[in-house]
């Protein structure tokens, strides 16, 4: 937070859509320490967060426009966007001296590359989350590819409404894809992309929201109950045989995104 003798700079940020708005006061981002934790929902939701003053947060829009997440000890209200996911703030209550802590990743044209960052150890703070078991019985008649070298992995979204498993080379093996394009900037995709049939949804597929923007030929699922994105259907649009789902590593249960191996795609510039 800011001290009083230090220049602010504002910054305007924006979910994906457009349909919440709001500019930051703060001493400029590169004096800055972002928090990146890899609690239950920082790391789902690839929130990475600056603590401001609300009163150095100006909303263009009505903040009532977002939906509100709470869980465990109900500590903080989880901010997104119901139109397009993107997980903009938490919010812990709603007087003018209280903070609230902002996703840097809506900050209209930052480089995500250029901030400082601290890991924290978010994981182990009380209470523990535990993942909702995954059912016995798909709610989609889908079979897996019959591939040796496949591994299951569960995976939820963060409030357990959406269950369901991939099957997919071991991630200790092949590369999970952080782009700078848009959407995967501002809701924190980090990617692989099975066949269709290696996603088997056990709960929740029907309660997904779909956000489309630009060309609309793909369309973004996300939870509209915790805003978790979920993943990309590519809708077929894929080269000839292949029918790929772009799925969120973040949602798998017990993942540790620092053993995990990228590759970086310069979407920001190709798409
Ligand atoms: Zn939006
Ligand atoms: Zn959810």
């Amino acid at each position: 937070m800011s001290s009083p003798n230090q220049e602010l700079a504002s910054y305007r940020a924006s979910c994906h859509c457009g349909a919440v708005t709001f500019t930051i006061r703060t001493p400029s981002l590169s004096d800055h320490q972002v928090d990146r934790c890899d609690c239950s929902i920082c790391s789902r939701n690839g929130y990475l967060l600056i603590h401001l003053k609300r009163a150095d947060v100006d909303f263009h829009t009505d903040l009532n426009n977002m939906v509100s997440y709470s869980f465990g000890d109900k500590g903080g209200a989880h901010k997104f966007c119901p139109r397009c996911g993107s997980s903009a703030m938490v919010e812990f209550n709603e007087n003018e001296d209280s903070e609230l802590w902002i996703n840097v990743r809506l900050i209209q044209g930052i480089d995500l590359q250029k901030l400082n960052y601290k890991d924290l150890d978010g994981k182990m703070m009380q209470p523990i989350y535990k993942a909702p078991q995954i059912a016995t019985t798909p709610d989609q008649s889908s079979t897996p590819s019959a591939v040796s070298n496949f591994k299951r992995y569960n995976a939820n979204c963060h409030c357990g409404t959406v269950t369901y498993t991939i099957h997919i080379p071991s991630l200790s093996d092949h590369q999970a894809n952080s782009c700078n394009c848009s959407i995967c900037s501002l809701n924190g995709y980090l990617l692989v992309y099975p066949e269709r049939q290696d996603v088997v949804f056990y709960s929740g597929y029907d309660h997904l929201s779909d956000y489309a923007f630009g060309t609309k030929m793909v369309t973004h699922k996300f939870c509209p109950t915790c805003g978790s994105s979920i993943m990309i259907d590519c809708n077929g649009f894929a080269p000839v045989g292949v029918d790929p789902l772009a799925i969120n590593v973040r949602m798998i249960q017990d993942i540790d995104l620092n053993k995990l191996k990228f590759r970086y795609t310069d979407g920001k510039n190709l798409f």
